[in-house]
C-alpha cells in the first residue's frame, strides 16, 4: 500500500477513535488503534490545524505523571447531511462529525428527478439557515439512491422512481455548493451498519432493506461487493413466483412484488384492508387479523425461500433486517427464520444470526451521513472498512 493512502488510512483511524471514544487521549487513541505515539501526535496535529478538534483536561485518576488532554470531534467543525431519495418521501438528517442527529426533516418526494433534486437542494439550505450553519461547514451530503448506480453516480435504473439512465450524482452536486456523494441506497445503509449500527466488527454480512423496493448489500471479508458495474446486490428482482405480480422493474414474481412495504400494503389494500403504512400492518396483524398475518407470513416465506439461496451462496454470519421490514419483524422474521433453516445447507447456515437493524427507519439516511464521512476522509472507495479495523494494516512514521 502506498504512503499517501496509508497516510490517509491513518487520519481515518483517529478520526473513527475519537467518534467512538470521545474524551480519548493520545494515548488511548494509539491502544486502540495499535498505531504508534508519534502517527498519532501528527494525525491529531493535522487535524487540529483543519479545526476540527476541541481539547480538555482529562481528570486524573491517581496517575502520575503529567494531565493527560481529551480529544473531541469539535461540535462547531460543522454537519455531515444524509438524504433517503424515495418516491414516495424524502428524509433527510444532519449530524455532527461525529453523527450525533442533530436535526431531520421529511418532505414529499416526487417522480420528476428535477423537482426531487430541487427539493433536496433547498431542504439542506433550510435546515443549516435553521440551525445557524454555515453552508461551508457542511463536511459532506451523501443520498442514498433506490435504483442500480453505476461507480460513477450514474442511476443506470430505478424501478420504483421511474428513472433510468439519470446523471444523479452529477444533478444533485450542481444543486449544492457542499461535497456530495451518492450510492445505492442498501449500499449506504449497509455502510452505516458498519460505521454506526450492528455490524461494527462484522466483516460478512448481507443486509436487507425495504421500502418502497427491496435491495441488498453484500459485505465479504469486510469489503463491499459491488459486482463488475456497481448493480451487484438486486436481490428484489429474485423471481419467486414465475409468470407472478408485476414488478415496477417490468418483470413478473419479483421476491418485491410480493414483500416490500409498497407491496405489502398493496395486497393489504386488495384484501379490503387500507393501511397507510407498515406499523398500521403490524398493529392489525398483532389484533389477530387473519389477512394482515397472511400477507405478512407470506411476504417472510418468499425472503426466507430468497435468503436460503443466499445463505448457501455467501456463508454471511449475520443477515440483517431493516427499513420498513423493521416494523413488521415481530411477524415476518419468525417465518423467514424457519425457511432459510429449513433451506439452506446445515453448515451454510448453522450460527448465522438473523437481526434487525438498529438504525430504524433512519438507516438509509444514516447511510448517506455514512457516505459523506467516508467521503471527507477521502478513502478511496476499494478502501474496506474491514481495513480501517485491522490493527496490522501498517502505520507510517510521522512526516
Ligand atoms: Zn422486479
Amino acid at each position: 500500500m502506498n504512503t499517501a493512502i496509508i497516510r490517509l488510512l491513518n487520519v481515518s483511524r483517529v478520526f473513527h477513535a475519537l467518534r467512538e471514544h470521545p474524551g480519548s487521549s493520545q494515548r488511548d487513541i494509539a491502544r486502540r488503534t495499535g498505531m504508534d505515539r508519534a502517527t498519532v501526535s501528527a494525525v491529531v496535529a493535522q487535524l487540529q490545524e483543519q479545526d476540527l478538534l476541541e481539547r480538555a483536561q482529562k481528570p486524573r485518576h491517581g496517575r502520575a505523571g503529567r494531565p493527560e488532554t481529551a480529544l473531541r470531534l469539535a461540535e462547531r467543525a460543522g454537519w455531515f447531511v444524509g438524504v433517503r431519495l424515495d418516491p414516495q418521501e424524502i428524509h433527510i438528517v444532519a449530524t455532527t462529525l461525529d453523527a450525533r442527529l442533530v436535526a431531520k426533516r421529511r418532505v414529499p418526494g416526487s417522480s420528476d428527478v428535477t423537482t426531487a433534486v430541487r427539493r433536496v437542494g433547498a431542504v439542506v439550505r433550510e435546515l443549516a439557515a435553521a440551525e445557524g450553519v454555515r453552508l461551508k461547514r457542511i463536511r459532506g451530503v451523501g443520498v442514498g439512491v433506490p435504483g442500480l448506480m453505476d461507480r460513477e453516480g450514474r442511476l443506470a435504473l430505478g424501478p420504483n422512481l421511474g428513472w433510468h439512465d439519470v446523471p444523479i450524482l452529477d444533478l444533485l452536486r450542481a444543486a449544492l455548493p457542499v461535497p456530495v456523494y451518492a450510492d445505492n441506497d442498501t449500499k449506504a445503509a449497509a455502510l452505516a451498519e458498519t460505521l454506526f449500527g450492528t455490524c461494527h466488527n462484522v466483516m460478512d454480512f448481507v443486509l436487507v432493506i425495504a421500502h418502497a423496493g427491496i435491495g441488498s448489500a453484500l459485505f465479504q471479508g469486510g469489503m463491499l461487493q459491488r459486482g463488475w458495474r456497481g448493480y451487484a446486490g438486486e436481490l428484489g428482482h429474485v423471481k419467486v413466483v414465475p409468470g407472478g405480480r408485476a414488478c415496477g422493474c417490468g418483470g413478473a414474481g419479483c421476491l418485491e412484488a410480493y414483500a416490500s412495504e409498497r407491496a405489502i400494503l398493496e395486497r393489504l389494500r386488495e384484501r379490503g384492508r387500507i393501511c397507510a403504512e407498515l406499523n398500521e400492518v403490524a398493529g392489525l396483524a398483532r389484533r389477530g387479523d387473519a389477512a394482515a398475518t397472511e400477507v405478512l407470513e407470506d411476504a417472510g416465506e418468499k425472503l426466507g425461500t430468497v435468503l436460503a439461496t443466499f445463505v448457501n451462496l455467501t456463508n454471511p454470519q449475520r443477515i440483517v433486517i431493516g427499513g420498513g421490514l423493521a416494523q413488521v419483524a415481530e411477524v415476518v422474521m419468525p417465518v423467514m427464520e424457519r425457511v432459510v433453516v429449513r433451506d439452506a445447507l446445515g453448515p451454510s447456515r448453522d450460527g448465522v444470526e438473523v437481526l434487525v437493524s438498529e438504525l430504524g427507519e433512519e438507516a438509509v439516511a444514516m447511510g448517506g451521513v455514512a457516505l459523506a464521512m467516508d467521503g471527507f476522509l477521502s478513502l478511496p472507495s476499494w478502501l474496506s472498512v474491514g481495513q480501517l479495523r485491522r490493527r496490522d494494516a501498517g502505520t507510517v512514521p510521522a512526516p
